[in-house]
């Protein structure tokens, strides 16, 4: 080691700063890490593992409805918001222990504490006030959820921070926003039996997704009974005498509710971190400026995940941790690669999408060839469930290339995982064709699409 107390000080024990720190110590670097809440970040501990576990609870009761048509009587069903938040929260503490083992057996020396930086090699420990210096420094202080600052009775709000810890599942509820966390949630509550309704400013949910998930999702979710207004927001939140909240929005409407959460966006952890004493330059959308090796304008300083507000998803921050690695302890330049990232959207039905939506498509591409299919899923039949999948491959007529790959329905995530390795590998429409077919299955319908449904040409739909 070259005079500094560490090779590695990270900032931020989340996805992406876990990764870096163990698999820097695992190469016998000696790597500092400081977490000033919990291990695992918003991922393990307030983003997508217990949101999941949520998912999965409130799938239930259309569970216990379904069974039903295929011969089972189901008897009274009752559930219990205090143990699902207690075995949820039981699974977390074992994910943290894990994550905090993995550093432990890789001799990374732990801080549970707030750290900040102090100038461009030296960190200092909030809660000790004790400084260190580190050859190398990554800022992986994640992003936290943006709150309306200047609406009246925004404290009286929650984000999904605070909708993990609810002591009482509320009555009713009104998400305002429209991305995946606000929908996402907004079907969590409604499989609970909440009184759901969801508010958002634009035109139609999910925007930068496919126009047919947007609209899908939109249709089966209202079919469920959940509530959706589009094109308002909220103008002032009162609490009521009777501790309820009243929400009155720009058209005038007054919607009450037990909670109101609002889900409309995250922004980067950078406040009062030291930035300006090092010298850090943020962008123009706050998050930290950095190339595309993860740099920073300083040189040791560098930042990976939500905080630099790049793309906001585990895999990414991990991706981008491990492209650190490559590059700077193994001596393998490595930049992180974004081209085509699946992802889902835990919503019922759910999402699964990859590459470009058709929208996107059209405004890049001379011509499309678009193959769609809208069906009821096997399942859906004897229980008789109303509800639809959509499948649909958008294809560049040049080449035969699939640009984009959309499923909305039942395991509509997972299918997404299998073709993001085939969009990444750059299929064809052809190999789609020589694919046989798994039968039955829904996914089936994705290799079985032979004729385009319609043409997109310069942007024009024939
Ligand atoms: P984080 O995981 O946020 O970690 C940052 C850590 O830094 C935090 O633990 C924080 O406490 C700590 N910290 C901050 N400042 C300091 C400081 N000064 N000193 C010490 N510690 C500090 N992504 C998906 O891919 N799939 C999903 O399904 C998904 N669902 C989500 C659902 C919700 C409700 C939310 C909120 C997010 C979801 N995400 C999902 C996004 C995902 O959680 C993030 O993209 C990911 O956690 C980013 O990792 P990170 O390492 O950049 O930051």
């Amino acid at each position: 080691m070259s005079g500094f107390d560490f090779d590695l000080f990270v900032i931020g024990g989340g996805s992406g700063g876990v990764r870096a720190g163990r698999v820097a110590a695992s190469l016998g670097k000696k790597v500092g890490i400081a977490e000033e809440y919990r291990f695992g970040g918003t991922c393990v501990i307030r983003g997508c593992v217990p949101k999941k576990l949520f998912v999965y609870a409130s799938q239930y009761h259309e569970h216990f409805e379904d069974a039903a048509g295929f011969g089972w009587s189901v008897g009274q069903s009752t559930f219990s918001w205090q143990k699902l938040i207690e075995a949820k929260d039981r699974e977390i503490a074992r994910l943290e222990g894990l994550y905090r083992k993995g550093l432990e057996n890789n001799k990374a020396d732990i801080f549970d504490s707030r750290a900040v930086l102090v100038d461009r090699h030296t960190v200092k420990i909030v809660k000790t006030g004790e400084t260190f210096t580190a050859e190398r420094i990554i800022i992986a202080t994640g992003a936290t959820p943006s709150m309306p600052d200047t609406l009246e009775g925004r404290e009286y709000a929650i984000s999904s921070n605070e909708a993990f810890h609810l002591k009482e599942l509320p009555r009713s509820i009104v998400v305002a926003g429209a991305g995946y966390i606000a929908v996402e949630f907004a079907n969590i509550f409604h499989g609970l039996g909440v009184e759901t309704t969801l508010i958002y400013r634009g035109r139609e949910i999910l925007s930068r997704f496919d126009g047919d998930m947007r609209r899908g999702l939109h249709k089966a979710m209202e079919d469920k009974g959940i509530r959706i207004i589009l094109e308002d927001v909220f103008t002032r939140i009162e609490k009521q005498g009777d501790g309820r909240l009243a929400a009155t929005t720009m058209k005038g409407e007054v919607l009450i509710a037990d909670q109101i959460m609002f889900a409309i966006g995250r922004r980067p952890n950078t406040a009062n971190l030291g930035l300006e004493a090092a010298g850090v330059a943020l962008d123009e959308k706050g998050g930290i400026k950095v190339d595309a090796y993860s740099r920073t304008n300083v040189p040791g300083i560098f930042a990976l995940g939500d905080v630099t507000d790049r793309v906001q998803l585990t895999p990414v921050a991990i991706h981008e941790a491990m492209c650190f690695i490559e590059t700077e302890y193994r001596n393998n330049p490595t930049s992180p690669d974004y081209d085509v990232i699946a992802t889902a959207v835990f919503s019922q039905p759910e999402i699964g999408t990859v590459g470009l939506s058709e929208e996107d498509a059209a405004r890049q591409y001379d011509e499309l060839e678009v193959y769609r299919a809208e069906f009821r899923p096997m399942k859906a039949t004897l229980s008789g469930r109303g509800e639809k999948m959509i499948m649909k491959l958008v294809v560049n007529a040049a080449d035969r290339k699939v640009l984009g790959a959309h499923i909305l329905g039942h395991d509509a995530g997972e299918m997404a995982q299998l073709l993001g390795i085939t969009l990444k590998a750059g299929g064809t429409k052809d190999d789609f064709d020589h694919t046989m077919a798994v039968h039955p299955t829904a996914a089936e319908e994705l290799v079985t699409m032979y004729a385009p449904s319609y043409r997109i040409r310069k942007g024009e739909r024939v």
